[in-house]
Formats: structure tokens, C-alpha cells, sequence
């Protein structure tokens, strides 16, 4: 038993709760994944008994000796992995890494032109219940009606006629390649800079599997925690000419001291995703959602844009008429973890929505592979097909229990 049940035995049975949800079921939300032990012991270590505000060689306090080598070991590995000129690594969340180049780089009710959330943006690109659809002017384009993606054409067009200061590509729930050329393209016929959020798909970018943003839009923001499989965090990326701004909105323009020991991890992270083998993860995690994306076609299911090029499947669930919220509900049950989603041309609440989204990281980082995602697919076809039949989701929910717990989280 830990040290911690001995102190404080409500939490350590909390944990141990969520561990056997997480041994037992099986994790599709497509923003979510496992890290590895050594991420873990890291972001658990005495690094966190740390004020470092500042940065490596210029901090308010003293005693920072190691947490500068933990640091520059993190920028120097996440500028090696996607080949970055510069490299911030304390941003607290992928929101936080946003707000800092938008606080470094526009002025309030500037114009910030970024896709909408229920075509697949993110509350961070200009909602107007997140602080950047209040201080800031914002315009959005979404995906053509018909095909379900990007049209570059009309991104230009809103871009020519609202000339956004920032210009903002990446998405939370595309399952398309972004290219993010074209955005870096258009942003600069308007004079603007261009933001690639690559949150979703940041391990896919650092390997190839998916072209990356680096090198090629103003500023790449990203989170540590999806396909990259680090800790809970963000990142920003950009050239050595932007950095030095980009450094001042982090620290001192909104965080406090940065939370070392996850910028610790972060490090341990990189160096994990800076192997061949992470490069072999990602390419799995793409044939996974293939194989998963053809499963579920095959069983009658209509997928948004017809299919997937990443690490994520989402679901048009109109012609079953059920909603987002019954299906994530009733796959719950059964021990397989979705989230709801709203889909383009959406006529539904964000919290009910006629669409469900569907990832493979975390299945992937468990070792399954291409047959598994089509027994799981399956399993999500006949239950939604089904969604009242109470003993069928009993079955699939054992069935699902007795696979998961055979692919154990940590086996070492
Ligand atoms: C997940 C995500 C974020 C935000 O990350 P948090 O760490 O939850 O703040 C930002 N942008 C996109 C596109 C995302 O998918």
C-alpha cells in the first residue's frame, strides 16, 4: 500500500477508484492518453518544492541551480524534436500557451480570426464565454457544408475582408490534415501572423505522421498531454526573433512561477517522443483510427468528411436518431469512455449534440492495434444501434472489461 493511504486514506482510495476505471475500460476521448512511469515519477518528485519565476539564468530566486538544467534539458529537447528555433515550456495549459501570444502579439479588440468551436475550434480560439471572445474582436470560418473540411478559399476570403492580427489554425475535433502552409499563406496577404494551435496533434507533428506547423506558421502552441503523451501542460514554439516577446507574455505577462516539477516531466516526455519508437506509436495511432474508421462504416455509420487522417473519428449519430449525450452515456456504461460532440451543421446544444468523437491515443499507448479497434468498433456499432437493450450493453460491458484488463497500463 502507498504512504499516502496512510495519511489520508479518502484520497488513496480515490485514486485507486480511478485506476481500476482506467485498467478496466477502455479510454476514447481523443484529447486524452497515458503516460509513461517515468513521466509519472517525475511529475510526482520534489521539483515541485520549487519557486523558479524567471527563467534558466535569470530567476527572482535563489536555489534554481537544478531546476535551470531541468528546464533548458526541456527547451532543448522540444526544439530538437520539431526542429523550433525557440522554445517556452512553462505555460500551465494549452489555453495558457494561447493567451500568451495573443497577449504578446495583439491589443485588446484586435481582430482574431480562428475556427468555430462547434465545427471543431476551441474554446480558446474565441468563444465568447472564454476571455478571448470578450477582449478581443473575433471572426470564424468552419467547414464547407458538403465536404465537411477546411476551404482554404473561403478562409481567405473572410481573412481579406476582416484583416484578423492573428490568424489562428488547429483544431480539437477535425479528423482532416491542416494545412498549415495555406494558413501561414493567407495570414501573410494580410499583413497578420498565424497561430497553429497543434494541441490535438502535436505527437503526430513531431513525427511526421502529420506535416507540422513548426518552421512553417509564426507560432506553434500546443499541449503536452494529448498525443504527445507528457504531463498535463503547454508549449509554445516560434522562431528566435519572436521569442524573446513571447517569453515576456508567459512570465511576467500571466503566470506566476512555473510548476517545475511538470516542466520536469515535460523534459522526460520530449526525450520519450525523440525516439524511434515514439515515431512508431504515432504511425499506430493513425492505423488505429483507420481501422476503428472503417469498422464503424462498415456497420453503417456516417462519418464526418467520410473518414480520418489522424488520431480521431467523429460521428454523425443522426440517421440512429440518438444524441451525442445518449451515446456517450450509454457506451459509459459499458466501459468504453467517449465524449459527445457537436458536428458541422449542428442543430443541437453543445450539451446534448448529434455527434460523438472518438480517439485512439490511449489505446494505442495500451498496445492495441488493429484488431482491437475493429472489436471495439464493433461493440460501439451494435450499442448504438441498440441503445435500449440493457443486456447487450451488460455483455459488451464485461467483454470490454475482460480485453482492457488484459492490456495493462503500466506492465513493467
Ligand atoms: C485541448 C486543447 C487546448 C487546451 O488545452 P488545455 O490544456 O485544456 O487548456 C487548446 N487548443 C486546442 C485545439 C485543444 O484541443
Amino acid at each position: 500500500m502507498s504512504y499516502l493511504a496512510t495519511t489520508d486514506h479518502e484520497i488513496a482510495d480515490i485514486i485507486e477508484k480511478e485506476r481500476q476505471r482506467q485498467v478496466t475500460g477502455l479510454e476514447l476521448i481523443a484529447s486524452e492518453n497515458l503516460v509513461s512511469r517515468a513521466v509519472l515519477e517525475a511529475m510526482g518528485s520534489i521539483m515541485t518544492n520549487k519557486y523558479a519565476e524567471g527563467y534558466p539564468g535569470k530567476r527572482y530566486y535563489g536555489g534554481c541551480e537544478f531546476h535551470d538544467m531541468a528546464e533548458n534539458l526541456a527547451r532543448d529537447r522540444l526544439k530538437e524534436l520539431f526542429g523550433a528555433g525557440h522554445a517556452n515550456v512553462q505555460p500551465h495549459s494549452g489555453t495558457q500557451a494561447n493567451m500568451a501570444v495573443y497577449f504578446g502579439f495583439m491589443k485588446l479588440g484586435e481582430t482574431l480570426m480562428s475556427m468555430k468551436l462547434t465545427q471543431g475550434g476551441h474554446l480558446s480560439h474565441g468563444s465568447p464565454v472564454s476571455f478571448t471572445g470578450q477582449f478581443y474582436r473575433v471572426v470564424q470560418y468552419g467547414v464547407d457544408p458538403e465536404s465537411e473540411t477546411i476551404d482554404y478559399g473561403v478562409v481567405e476570403e473572410i481573412a481579406r475582408k476582416e484583416k484578423p492580427k492573428i490568424l489562428v489554425c488547429g483544431a480539437s475535433a477535425y479528423p482532416r490534415t491542416i494545412d498549415f502552409a495555406a494558413f501561414q499563406e493567407i495570414a501573410d496577404g494580410v499583413d497578420a501572423y498565424c497561430m497553429a494551435d497543434i494541441a490535438h496533434i502535436a505527437g503526430l507533428c513531431a513525427t511526421g505522421v502529420h506535416p507540422t506547423s513548426v518552421g512553417v506558421t509564426d507560432f506553434t502552441t500546443t499541449t503536452t498531454h494529448k498525443t504527445l503523451r507528457g504531463p498535463r501542460g503547454g508549449a509554445i514554439m516560434c522562431d528566435e526573433d519572436h521569442g524573446q516577446a513571447i517569453d515576456k507574455a508567459v512570465f511576467p505577462g500571466m503566470q506566476g512561477g512555473p510548476l517545475m516539477h511538470t516542466i520536469t516531466a515535460k523534459a522526460v516526455c520530449f526525450k520519450e517522443a525523440l525516439r524511434p519508437s515514439f515515431a512508431d506509436y504515432s504511425r499506430q495511432i493513425v492505423k488505429n483510427a483507420r481501422a476503428m474508421a472503417e469498422t464503424l462504416e462498415e456497420a453503417g455509420l456516417r462519418l464526418v468528411s467520410g473518414g480520418t487522417d489522424n488520431h480521431l473519428i467523429l460521428l454523425d449519430l443522426t440517421s440512429l436518431s440518438i444524441t451525442g449525450l445518449e451515446a456517450e452515456t450509454v457506451l459509459g456504461k459499458a466501459h468504453i469512455t467517449v465524449n459527445k460532440n457537436t458536428i458541422p451543421n449542428e442543430n443541437r446544444s453543445p450539451f446534448v449534440t448529434s455527434g460523438l468523437r472518438i480517439g485512439t491515443p490511449a489505446v494505442t499507448s495500451r498496445g492495441m492495434k488493429e484488431a482491437e479497434m475493429r472489436q471495439i468498433g464493433r461493440w460501439i456499432a451494435m450499442i448504438l444501434n441498440d441503445i435500449s437493450n440493457e443486456a447487450l450493453v451488460r455483455k459488451v460491458g464485461a467483454e470490454v472489461t475482460a480485453m482492457a484488463s488484459t492490456y495493462p497500463l503500466y506492465p513493467e
